[in-house]
């Protein structure tokens, strides 16, 4: 598509269209030498338990600076690097990095990561998961992969059966931005998710007295509860919206009112404060 855009055809009645097409065609020539360029690294924001407040783990975000680009967000270049076909290898080492840099923190800490549904649909990549954790030597159960309703909606992909076998190898599903997708419900009970992760879109509305978002908490909350799995509330910015979300049952939170996504050796500190906490216990 970007390719016909590029190629000048909208020029004369959609000037903005153009541009925006001439500006993927950067991104995704820039896009396409960051890995071996060194241009990307991971940031790793806390996830806490609602109720104590103690860090259960993080979950690895990644960020890409470009030497003249500067910094470009993952809502510009991940959509980018799913269409340009890049996300397998960029994913790859997303998850290796992870694995890695988390394999000596505090054995207790979680480390979660995104998985585009892409990756899914390769057959290979429960492979690529045990060869991470091999070579990393972090326990199964310290990883938490996130997906997204997205994955259910090709029929045919052998996507649930990926995440069984990735299940089989010990780590943990969470199923990411629930309820901003449009898939059916069925795939809640064919799939044993650790964690259900509320989109920031609905504890934002609830805080601000929007009924719908408050009705829609309450029900995932009562729907995950019934099927024996966890809740997280993603995008926690103040005291108030934590209130909330603790009293509407979620059992974990994430967001800028706990810690911004950080640099992995602030990280490494975090999670070495938690190993002291629980000793001293
Ligand atoms: P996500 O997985 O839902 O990640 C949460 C996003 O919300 C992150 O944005 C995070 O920085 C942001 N966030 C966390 N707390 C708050 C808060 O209190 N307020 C606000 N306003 N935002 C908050 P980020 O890092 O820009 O990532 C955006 C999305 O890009 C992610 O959403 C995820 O879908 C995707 N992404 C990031 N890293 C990866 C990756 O390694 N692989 C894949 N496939 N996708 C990734
Ligand atoms: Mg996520
Ligand atoms: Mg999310
Ligand atoms: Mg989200």
């Amino acid at each position: 598509r970007s390719k016909d855009a590029g190629g000048g055809v909208f020029h004369a009645y959609e000037p903005q269209l153009h541009l925006r097409a001439e500006e993927r065609r950067v991104l995704e020539m820039a896009l396409r030498g960051a890995l071996e360029k060194n241009q990307l690294h991971l940031a790793y924001q806390p996830v806490v338990n609602a109720g104590t407040g103690t860090l259960t783990g993080f979950e690895a975000l990644l960020r890409w600076t470009h030497p003249e680009l500067g910094s470009i967000s993952p809502g510009k270049f991940i959509p980018l690097a799913e269409e340009a076909r890049l996300i397998a290898p960029i994913g790859e080492w997303v998850l290796r990095t992870a694995c890695e840099e988390a394999a000596s923190w505090n054995n207790q800490v979680r480390i979660a990561v995104n998985v585009s549904a892409e990756q899914l649909h390769n057959p290979g990549y429960v492979a690529i998961v045990a060869n991470a954790l091999a070579s990393s030597g972090l326990r199964a159960d310290r990883l938490e992969l996130e997906v997204t309703e997205s994955v259910f909606m090709r029929e045919g992909t052998g996507a649930t059966q990926t995440l069984e076998k990735l299940l089989d190898l010990g780590i943990r599903l969470s199923l990411d931005d629930f309820g901003t997708g449009y898939s059916s419900l069925g795939y809640l009970s064919r799939t044993r998710f650790s964690s259900i992760k509320i989109d920031r879109s609905f504890v934002q509305g609830a805080s601000k007295g929007v009924k719908e978002a408050l009705a829609i908490i309450r029900a995932v909350v009562a729907l995950a509860q019934s099927l024996g799995m966890a809740t997280t509330a993603e995008g926690v910015e103040t005291e108030d919206e934590h209130r909330l979300v603790q009293l509407l049952g979620c059992n974990k939170v994430q967001g800028f009112y706990f810690g911004r996504p950080l640099p992995v050796e602030e990280a490494r500190a975090l999670a070495t404060d938690r190993a002291a906490e629980s000793r001293a216990a």
